[in-house]
């Protein structure tokens, strides 16, 4: 079932539209794969369901987005809460320069978690969950930019997690990895869409039919195709 429904969504920078009325369903337990040429608003789309384009002046947000039957752009939406429900990885991984501890509990310390018995817990599961626990359980106070891109990586999903949201975004999460960290980023993404909504820009075609429930293609700002994975890998 769509957790998130977007319509008829137009996006415009200072100067020009970037999106031209995207509509496009995204189901939980799946993972949703938005690919198509550079420049054509894969990320532009992405940053639009978490609001993260709030954050860039002059930008105007149209239509409609369904989040569990709330619209993301009401005016009484908590922008803490939407992009804790809605979280997000970026291409570079980006762990704050503090211990692992630290940036898997960040979250949960501002939410006022301060038991200590609670919080070993949750970076327990949430670093299993990011395939990282092993890695780092005996490392835990071991500043997390010391490890490698594709530890850092899962540290930063494991970050995410640890205030249990619904949704994970993701923009290129494997471009900046060597092959190996990318596969690692891929078997771990495969085993948390069982619990969570999954959306990957990604430019790798690969990628998408490798991991990918659904498949959205972009170009110049528009949706031009949105299918199973299934199908869209083997249309004549
Ligand atoms: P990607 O294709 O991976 O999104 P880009 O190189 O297009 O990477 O963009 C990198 C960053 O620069 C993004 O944060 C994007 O929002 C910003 N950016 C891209 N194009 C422009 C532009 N014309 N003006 C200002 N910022 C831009
Ligand atoms: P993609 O992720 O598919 O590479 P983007 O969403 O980054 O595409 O970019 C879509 C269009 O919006 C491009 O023309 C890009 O230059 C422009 N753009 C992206 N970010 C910004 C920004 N922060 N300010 C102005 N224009 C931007």
């Amino acid at each position: 079932t769509a957790i998130l429904k977007t319509r008829d969504v137009h996006l415009s920078y200072a100067k020009q539209e970037a999106l031209h009325g995207v509509n496009l369903d995204f189901d939980d337990h799946s993972i949703t794969a938005l690919i198509g040429p550079s420049g054509c608003g894969k990320s532009t789309f992405l940053r639009c369901l978490n609001r993260m384009n709030d954050l860039i002046p002059k930008t105007t947000v149209t239509g409609s987005f369904q989040f569990h039957g709330k619209d993301i752009y009401a005016p009484t939406t908590n922008l803490v809460e939407l992009r804790k429900q809605i979280g997000m990885v970026f291409q570079q991984p980006n762990p704050f320069p503090f211990s692992v501890y630290e940036n898997v509990t960040y979250g949960l310390k501002l939410a006022g978690h301060t038991n200590r018995h609670y919080l070993d817990e949750q970076v327990e599961r949430s670093l299993k969950q990011a395939a990282v626990w092993d890695e780092t359980k005996d490392a835990l106070n071991k500043n997390a930019m010391s490890f490698s891109g594709g530890q850092q990586q899962r540290i930063c999903i494991a970050r995410l997690l640890a205030v249990q949201p619904d949704i994970i975004l993701l923009d290129e999460p494997t471009s900046a990895l060597d092959p190996i960290s990318s596969a690692q980023i891929e078997t771990t993404l495969l085993a948390l869409k069982k619990t969570y909504c999954i959306i990957i820009v990604t430019h790798n075609l690969q990628q998408a039919s490798r991991i990918a429930d659904r498949t959205a293609f972009m170009l110049n700002g528009n949706l031009i195709e949105d299918d199973l994975t299934s199908k869209m890998f083997t249309k004549p």
